[in-house]
């Protein structure tokens, strides 16, 4: 498989070659039928686990009927899909549908650059962004992510108008006549699982309300229920001008969405997508919403991070010079270690041992399982992380 991969696809990541042939929640199963444990649901992604039956009626039933039209026309799932979003997230939005995190981050700084040069005469342009944040992998979201190392030089030039600072304190003083909006992580995941405190999220979110500075929320990761909240924005009880979803909202049907309360500001024209919010990915985030939602209100996510949180507590007592602290929200946690050397022995370590787990920032080992997972899932994870954090 190693030869065949590198010989018929782009090289761009460096990932274990395994052959996982199915998954049941949080379990995925390689061709010997060998089960690992899923801590990571695809980076966010699989919010109601591997192989959901309902999910993958729902998919089925809408693939024998229609999959895609283009967005000429209109698409009930669409439309009942965004008023499912702007209820759930308890906000007044408009929304545009995208096919990945980056592109819905896209979406969003066109919304806030036309906002900029239609609604002032100063021609607002200047985007802020945070250190270590990440936005996506296109030019412009690389350029708006706060990490120099992705900019690299072999892929410049970049957009201008975007300026970094290191803390949400600094953004008051960067800004300027010119400046139209501030892009934040409010949970950054890339970044190490680093979580902004409440008061100041909600000064900042007051001030630049005030100045008539756009607040867009990045939910690429925190979104859909990940905080245990339908939003991270709803946790931290803010409304921004613009919020941007992806990951978890398909349950790995590639979807992402803008969302907006400034309905006015694209006319037709301004924006499109080929394969956003198609029926397929539309109708299954219909069901994954459901779904997640049923999982919120019987309490059984709350018990689960709950569960979840307990067993880490149990590891960073018991592991007291290996671990820095605890971080994260919900079923988005994060263990901090020394350094890269020991973060990079962990996570391959408890590969072997069959469990998996992610990096974030240089020092962060990250936890993002399915909202589904069950408590034996939990503990045969937990038995294994504690196996590999004795064997190092
Ligand atoms: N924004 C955040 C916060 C992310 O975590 C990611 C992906 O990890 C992205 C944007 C980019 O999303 P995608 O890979 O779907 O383009």
């Amino acid at each position: 498989m190693k030869k065949l991969d590198k010989k018929y696809l782009l090289q761009t990541y460096s990932k274990k070659f395994i052959n996982f042939k199915y998954g049941k929640n949080a379990m995925l199963y390689d061709s010997n039928k060998i089960g690992y444990v899923d801590f990571t649901s695809g980076i966010g992604v699989s919010s109601v686990g591997h192989g959901n039956k309902r999910l993958a009626k729902t998919i089925c039933k809408q693939a024998f009927k229609a999959i895609h039209t283009s967005n000429l026309y209109s698409i009930l799932p669409q439309i009942k899909l965004a008023k499912k979003i702007s209820k759930l997230s308890k906000m007044n939005m408009a929304t545009f549908f995208t096919n990945s995190g980056a592109e819905a981050n896209e979406a969003a700084i066109k919304i806030a650059r036309k906002y900029g040069q239609t609604k002032f005469n100063s021609k607002r342009y200047k985007i802020i962004t945070l250190e270590n944040s990440f936005h996506g992998r296109t030019i412009t979201t690389l350029k708006a992510t706060g990490q120099s190392s992705m900019h690299k030089r072999d892929f410049a030039p970049y957009p201008d108008g975007f300026f970094y600072n290191s803390t949400i304190k600094d953004i008051y003083d960067s800004i300027d006549k010119e400046t139209v909006a501030v892009i934040i992580e409010l949970i950054q995941g890339e970044g190490g699982v680093e979580q902004f405190d409440k008061k100041e999220i909600k000064k900042l979110s007051k001030y630049l309300k005030n100045n008539k500075i756009l607040l867009i929320v990045d939910e690429v990761q925190t979104g859909i229920y990940r905080t245990g909240e339908f939003l991270a924005c709803n946790f931290y009880g803010i409304e921004p001008d613009i919020i941007t979803l992806a990951k978890g909202l398909g349950g790995g049907v590639p979807i992402g969405a803008v969302l907006t309360k400034h309905k006015d500001i694209f006319s037709p024209g301004d924006h499109g997508s080929t394969f956003g919010g198609n029926y397929l990915s539309t109708s299954a985030s219909i069901e994954v919403l459901k779904i997640l939602k049923n999982l919120k209100k019987s309490q059984k996510l709350e018990k689960t991070i709950n569960y979840f949180d307990k067993k880490l507590e149990q590891i960073m007592s018991e592991f007291e010079g290996l671990f820095i602290k605890k971080v994260g929200v919900g079923l988005i946690k994060g263990l901090r270690v020394k350094n890269e050397q020991i973060q990079a022995k962990i996570v391959d370590k408890a590969f072997e041992n069959k469990l998996l787990i992610l990096k974030a920032g240089k020092n962060t080992i990250r936890f993002l399982p399915p909202l589904t997972i069950t408590r034996e899932e939990i503990d045969k994870g937990f038995e294994i992380f504690l196996k590999t954090l004795r064997e190092i």
